[in-house]
């Protein structure tokens, strides 16, 4: 692949960021990476670890002369650092994020965005639930969905210069508007975060009666939602903050639906709770056969750690 981009700025150098420079290394897609990250640590880390071709001590200091600013960071900061590095982008640049929401972007982000400099907020479907410099890994956007929402005036062509780039990180890409990928993210990815962390921290209080049975016998199935629920802290939180409408509604229709599984249980209904059953299964075949995910037994896990 070549070059794309002469100097890419990148700011938050966590799982997301850290990826970004391995994959862009990989395929020679910038001429210049350089970063910006929170603490000093994790800036030397950077350094260390050859992330970066240079690390500056401001935003603003990272962002100049870049031809493509990537923010990073996690969502709740965007705002501010929008604020921080204005000023100092260079007419021409594109500006996106990889944040995993997008209406809150567009209103935090966009009065910042001075003219000349194109906007298009992004979001890479990708993730572990590791975080940090070290977390990084070139294959995470393989065959991933990247989301970009580009506004009704931006300019296609510096559009299409971003979906070329993802595309070279080996991603496919779709564009939408900020509040459909907000809606449709809510169902794929907070929600499922939020049942996550609610079933973590029951089990956890239930911990207390049951002794230590609850991690012993997780294996059976509690297991999979603590590697969920294991995800950044400050990263989820943003994110509910950032998308309180939209998840409020799946809220409401994950409760609804919920209350009909309880009353298929307290009724005895098998046939309802099958069909429900049979349904979800289908559903993670059509996941598996879009490549989404593996068919291993066990998500692939070693067969010895079976329970
Ligand atoms: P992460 O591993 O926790 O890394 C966050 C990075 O942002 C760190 O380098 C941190 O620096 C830096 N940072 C925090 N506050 C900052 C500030 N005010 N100014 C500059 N840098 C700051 O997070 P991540 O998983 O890469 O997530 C980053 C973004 O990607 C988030 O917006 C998230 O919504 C999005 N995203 C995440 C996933 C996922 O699965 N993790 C998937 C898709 C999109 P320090 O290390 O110095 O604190």
């Amino acid at each position: 692949m070549s070059q794309l981009f002469d100097r890419v700025a990148l700011i938050g150098l966590g799982l997301i960021g850290s990826s970004l420079c391995h994959i862009m290394h990989r395929e020679g897609l910038a001429g210049h990476i350089a970063g910006f990250a929170r603490s000093a640590a994790t800036r030397a880390r950077a350094m260390e670890l050859g992330l970066v071709e240079s690390i500056h001590e401001t935003a603003a200091a990272a962002v100049g002369d870049a031809d493509l600013v990537i923010l990073c960071s996690p969502v709740g900061t965007y705002g501010e650092v929008a604020r921080e590095i204005g000023p100092a982008l260079k007419p021409g640049a594109i500006l996106t994020d990889v944040g995993s929401v997008k209406a809150a972007v567009v209103r935090d982000v966009g009065p910042h965005v001075p003219k000349g400099v194109h906007f298009i907020p992004g979001h890479p479907v990708a993730g572990t639930e590791q975080s940090g410099p070290e977390s990084g890994f070139a294959e995470l956007f393989g065959n991933r969905w990247c989301i970009l929402t580009p506004l009704p005036d931006a300019d296609p062509a510096a559009v299409s210069r971003l979906e070329g780039f993802w595309r070279a990180c080996g991603s496919n890409v779709e564009t939408m508007t900020p509040e459909h990928h907000d809606l449709v993210l809510a169902i794929t990815s907070h929600l499922p975060h939020l049942i996550a962390y609610n079933i973590v921290a029951t089990a956890a209080d239930l911990e207390e009666v049951t002794g230590s049975e609850v991690i012993k016998y997780s294996a059976g199935g509690f297991r999979d939602f603590t590697r969920i629920a294991a995800s950044d802290p400050t990263m989820w939180r943003d994110v509910f903050l950032n998308n309180r409408e939209a998840v409020l509604e799946m809220l409401g229709r994950f409760s609804e639906d919920l209350s009909a599984l309880q009353r298929a249980i307290r009724w005895g209904d098998g046939e309802a709770l099958h069909l429900l059953f049979a349904r979800a299964r289908e559903i993670r075949r059509g996941i598996i056969a879009a490549g989404q995910d593996t068919a291993s037994p066990d998500f692939g896990r070693d067969k010895t750690h079976k329970g």
